[in-house]
């Protein structure tokens, strides 16, 4: 294929950073990339909704270097509708432009704006509130959107909508703060959105048919999704709210990471990218087959330059517009370690602190080239700063995700005590340093933490299973790494619709989904809860928690011998000497204690950094869970 050749890349590689729309009072300049095209227009538009026809005007494009069209048109286009009208390969088609900033119903035609005019009050300001920290600093949250807000009992006004994030004072029936309220008196440091790109899955144009999806279709990558918004159709709300949105949450403390999927789009023929270079953003081979690693129908060749560039740019951008403090990338093994790179010197020129990490599962994928490095566990020492999700601790503790009755090291296997180990060292087997894992029992993918241990442990008592998912949830929170969960599994998620337990939730409805905010006013998972956010507080209280070097590591935590089967227990000697006991059997465990008093502050019934009690020569360390001991 022609794209593949190295004349192609040299001839056709465009730097500048000006593709899209540039508005100005004055004038607004349109630079399109098609260097196939054998003649290319701007048609103006009074509207994005593709009902109305009638065109304001047309400008015709010119051809220039590297296969970039351009159009000037003079005047404040401030809100006007544009698409890319051409012809390419002997088919004339119209779509949206590949580098909309913003865009009308259902992302189909492109608007022209003037950003600032979409900023906040005090917008320039807005900072990363967590800025100047390490990654292992973080606690990270994932949330969907509509999860947020749907749930009746959430006591939000603008339910499954972007102003959600920005309520304060909400609360459940029984006064327990719900939103950002809540996250904030959690103690995350970071929320991680579900998609919030624009993507296709959801008509935008029909908000009051319930409709749900997570988003993992991108339609327009620059451009944030309108079914979040109050009015889809005007392209300056969905922008504003969005931002709203962040600086809501950046004022309380938190930062934002957004989920990011540059590896698959929704519909490969229909993408812009592809229409107007036909085929040039996916993996297509000598057959014109699409590669399909992703499982979604197609593979974005990131390894071509104009991908490379491209999606370098739209990280940027969102870094730089919108200011976000983390990418977290879908099923980043699709993409090549070069990109990655490029991606994070971009953003990280501007802002040194904004997060890097992504699922690196080893993926089949027909590359366009020979010998492209992927952006996958196993090469993590090519991508340093750039973190992995760690299926290693995930499956070690809840049991494997392709089999729902497999149980983990806290439901009795004893198989992966080992690698439990080595995780809560910070060290998986393809890991690096703990910079470089995001330790994790449960996400949206599969089922919730609570169901997948009632679905591996067949007749316990519920009483078995919060003690399970405690003991699950000390381990992340306490390992060397980055720690992050699903929000919700901290008061027992779970997913169920009539047929029983969800494992797949991308489409089920809102009662599935949703966060059910009205069992925090239930004792029982209000008491999860608090045990969650006393752990969040005791890995924020020192630097023990948070070691950057395996070398660090290496010097500071040391295996306990001699605990029984399956019982693991760590010395830490850091900035402070720590004792950590992880029971998952049934019967206490004691241990000697060196000499000195010994402050207890995790046990089977609390965590935090109030001392619960003091051992002096002994500890004991009750059935099914975790005990930390802090030296006084
Ligand atoms: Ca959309």
């Amino acid at each position: 294929m022609q794209y593949s050749t190295a004349a192609f890349e040299k001839e056709y590689t465009y730097e500048g950073n000006d593709l899209g729309a540039t508005w100005s009072p004055e004038e607004t300049v349109f630079k399109v990339w098609a260097p196939t095209a054998e003649w290319m227009q701007i048609l103006l538009y009074p509207t994005g909704d593709p009902k109305n026809r009638e065109v304001l005007q047309t400008l015709p494009m010119e051809k220039g270097e590297q296969g970039v069209w351009t159009a000037r048109a003079s005047g404040d286009l401030n809100g006007i509708y544009y698409t890319c009208h051409a012809r390419v390969e002997r088919e004339t088609v119209e779509v949206c432009d590949p580098y909309a900033k913003a865009v009308g119903i259902n992302g189909h035609r492109a608007m022209v704006i003037d950003l600032a005019s979409t900023n906040p009050v005090g917008w320039e300001q807005d900072r990363d509130p967590n800025g100047g920290k390490s990654i292992t600093q973080a606690v990270i949250c994932e949330l969907h959107l509509r999860d947020l807000s749907m749930d009746p009992q959430s006591g939000m006004e603008h339910k499954g909508k972007y102003l959600a994030l920005t309520e304060k004072g909400t609360h459940t029936p029984g006064g327990k703060s719900t939103g950002l309220d809540y996250f904030c008196d959690l103690g995350i440091t970071h929320l991680q959105l579900l998609p919030v790109y624009d993507y296709g899955s959801v008509d935008e144009a029909t908000p009051d048919r319930e409709q749900y999806n997570w988003g993992y279709d991108p339609v327009n990558y620059n451009v944030p999704e309108g079914s979040y918004a109050t009015d889809p159709y005007r392209g300056e709300v969905r922008i504003r709210e969005f931002k709203e949105m962040i600086k809501a949450i950046h004022d309380r403390g938190i930062s934002v990471v957004m989920d990011v999927v540059y590896n698959h789009v929704y519909h490969r023929d229909s993408f812009c990218f592809n229409r107007l270079v036909p085929g040039y953003f996916s993996r297509i081979n000598e057959r014109d087959e699409y590669s399909n690693g992703s499982g979604c129908g197609n593979d974005t060749a990131s390894e071509r330059s104009m991908v490379r560039k491209y999606i370098v740019d739209s990280v940027k951008y969102w870094a730089d517009e919108y200011h976000i403090d983390g990418f977290r990338f879908d099923l980043a093994g699709l993409l090549d370690v070069q990109t990655i790179r490029q991606t994070m010197d971009a953003v990280h020129k501007n802002h040194p602190n904004v997060l890097f990490y992504g699922e690196g599962w080893h993926m089949g994928t027909t590359l366009t080239r020979q010998n492209v490095p992927l952006c996958n566990q196993g090469n993590a020492q090519l991508v340093p700063g750039f973190a992995f999700f760690n299926d290693t601790l995930r499956d070690g503790l809840r049991g494997s995700v392709f089999a729902a009755d497999a149980p983990g090291y806290v439901s009795g296997n004893g198989e992966q005590t080992g690698a439990v180990a080595d995780c809560f060292r910070g060290g998986a087997f393809w890991c690096p340093h703990p910079t470089q894992t995001i330790n994790y029992v449960s996400c949206h993918d599969n089922l919730t933490l609570f169901d997948k241990l009632t679905a591996s442990s067949p007749g316990a008592y519920r009483e078995q299973l919060i003690a399970r998912n405690k003991l699950a949830a000390a381990v992340v929170m306490l390992s060397q790494g980055v720690p992050f969960f699903q929000a919700g599994e901290e008061f027992l998620r779970t997913k169920r619709d009539a047929r029983g337990m969800v494992d797949n939730s991308y489409a089920s409805p809102d009662s599935v989904n949703r966060i059910q905010w009205g069992l925090l006013d239930q004792p029982e998972h209000a008491q999860v809860r608090d045990y969650y956010r006393g752990l969040i507080a005791l890995r924020k209280s020192s630097p023990d928690w948070q070691m950057n070097e395996a070398s660090q590591v290496e010097r500071s935590i040391f295996p306990i011998e001699g605990l029984g089967d399956r019982v693991l227990g760590f010395w830490i000697r850091g900035r402070e000497e720590w004792c950590v006991v992880l029971n998952p059997t049934n019967r206490a465990v004691m241990l000697e204690l060196p000499r000195g008093n010994w402050e207890v502050v995790v046990d089977e019934r609390a965590a935090g950094t109030a001392p619960l009690g003091v051992f002096t020569q002994t500890a004991q360390a009750a059935p099914i869970s975790a005990m930390v001991l802090r030296k006084q």
